[in-house]
């Protein structure tokens, strides 16, 4: 426990004496009293942590990881995982592959071990904030204890926000728990070691996302998934595309198809499914479960504090993040929001408003809030697809053109990756955009020029008719909109 800091006289610091088994005077506890508590060193809570500290108010954060300060983001999460994409990337057929991979995990160490410095001193070395290292579980509405045992400290505030993240979930597939060769998306951009063979039981974003990156790494890759279609929450046309250039890198997809169990060999696990009544294996030295992630709360005992949850395991909390304590705040991944970094760091907007602002920011405020797959090219979507703002009935116009299409677009030449497609549905009345799918280079910079132009009303029209710089990728915008297909 770091309780040397000589900030600590700053919180109101109580000692007091405890009675071990016997009843003699044994230990000592110490409590902390701050104005305000935040459990996880999240985005969103160490976001509000440096703004309350800023503003005057003695915060405390803990954090139960040396080796996650500053979250799952610059760790374990985006910041690791696209520079792996980025270094995947880079191998030519004749680097080697395991030394190459090496030699990236030691890359991608060095920048998370920097950032994950950079964000403990940047919240610690404030005069009113303070981080606690140790796993924090509610005593009561206004306290955790930090740590167990005669190590333990408590920590009290009259506000707590609550931004613990969220952790993977194991599907109930026999074998699959107790396999040795099964991984998390955490062991595996931590092990140096390039697996030959990686199956990746679930074909959603992050399950996408690691095929890719291992397959350019040089591991044969499946991807085992049940629904029938990959991307199938995108239109047709869209994962189609994406889902052919997955498949023209080498990545083995097999969709509709059950996994029943898995068994250790020595080396590898021997992945058993069921597809069309039939069963098939596949083998591999190492197994990714994607197939979801769940709030983090196990360890935080919310009944102790009076926290309610939801169905599915979230925080449960009101538009304004407010649990049912009201002074008692949930943000980020564990409120069972979209998981994503940025819409944490919105949950400390909207926080912050509460708690030093004017109170007026909600989460139903938000809007046209983007998402990218970072496979290569990346997929950025965001708004309604095709499908989506036909089954309501909107009356749509459907721009649409192949990237190598795109006369308006020679950076696609220049970079040589011209795969790939974008597609926008504009209200035919408004000419205002209400969705965009973008499978391109740099679409994770191009959607966001079109999100902003969605929240704030700039029309189709205007956006095409913008001056971008030359050669980019936004001058696609240039284009892409007088492409009408539908
Ligand atoms: C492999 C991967 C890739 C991703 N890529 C992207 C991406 O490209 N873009 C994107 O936007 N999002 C991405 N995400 C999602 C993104 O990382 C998360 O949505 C985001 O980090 C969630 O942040 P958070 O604020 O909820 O908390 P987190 O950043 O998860 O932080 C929670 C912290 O709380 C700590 N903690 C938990 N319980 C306790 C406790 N009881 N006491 C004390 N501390 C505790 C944890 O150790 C952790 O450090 C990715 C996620 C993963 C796993």
């Amino acid at each position: 426990m770091r309780l040397s800091s000589i900030k600590l006289t700053r919180f109101d610091l109580v000692e007091s004496m405890v009675r071990g088994k016997t009843g003699a005077m044994e230990s000592t506890i110490t409590t902390l009293n701050a104005d305000v508590l935040v459990v996880g060193f999240g985005k969103g809570g160490k976001t509000a942590a440096h703004a309350l500290s800023d503003a005057g108010r003695r915060v405390i954060l803990v954090e139960q990881s040396e080796n996650m300060y500053g979250g799952t983001c610059p760790n374990v999460g985006c910041v690791p995982t696209k520079m792996l994409v980025h270094y995947s990337n880079e191998r030519r057929s004749e680097d080697d592959a395991q030394e190459f991979f090496a030699n990236s995990v030691e890359g991608v160490r060095a920048l998370t071990s920097a950032f994950r410095a950079g964000n403990f001193d940047a919240l610690d070395g404030k005069d009113t904030a303070t981080v606690l290292t140790g796993t924090a579980r509610f005593i009561d509405e206004h306290t955790v204890a930090v740590g167990d045992g005669d190590d333990r400290i408590l920590v009290t505030a009259p506000t707590i926000l609550i931004n613990t993240g969220s952790e993977p979930l194991i599907p109930e597939i026999p074998g699959l728990a107790d396999s040795i060769h099964r991984v998390s998306s955490t062991d595996l951009i931590k092990n140096d070691r390039l697996p030959d063979r990686l199956v990746i039981v679930g074909g959603g974003y992050l399950g996408l996302e690691f095929a890719d990156i291992y397959q350019h790494f040089g591991s044969a890759v499946t991807v085992v998934e049940s629904a029938d279609h990959l991307l199938g929450h995108e239109d047709d046309d869209i994962a189609r595309a994406a889902t052919d250039i997955l498949a023209g890198d080498g990545i083995t997809l097999i969709t509709g198809a059950r996994v029943v169990h898995v068994r250790d060999e020595d080396t590898t696990s021997i992945v058993v499914y069921e597809q069309d009544g039939q069963t098939f294996s596949v083998e591999a030295e190492a197994v990714l479960a994607a197939t979801g992630r769940r709030p983090a709360i196990a360890n935080l005992d919310l009944a102790a504090a009076g926290v309610r949850t939801t169905a599915s395991g979230a925080i449960e909390t009101d538009d304004q993040l407010r649990t049912s304590q009201k002074h008692i705040f949930a943000l980020g991944d564990v409120n069972g929001g979209p998981q994503f970094t940025y819409v944490s760091l919105d949950d400390a907007r909207i926080v912050l408003d509460q708690l030093l602002g004017e109170g007026k920011r909600g989460r139903s405020d938000r809007m046209a809030v983007p998402h990218t797959l970072f496979m290569t090219p990346p997929l950025a979507t965001a708004g309604l697809t095709e499908k989506d703002a036909r089954a309501q009935g909107l009356n749509i116009r459907v721009s649409r053109e192949n990237v190598a299409d795109i006369v308006a677009m020679p950076r696609a030449y220049t970079v040589e990756e011209t795969r790939g497609v974008m597609k926008f549905i504009v209200d035919a009345h408004t000419d205002r955009i209400l969705g965009a799918a973008i499978l391109s280079i740099d679409a994770q910079e191009i959607i966001n020029t079109v999100t902003l132009a969605m929240r704030y009303g700039i029309t189709a029209t205007q956006l095409r008719d913008s001056i971008f710089t030359h050669p980019s990728s936004t001058e696609a915008l240039n284009e892409v909109f007088d492409k009408v297909v539908g």
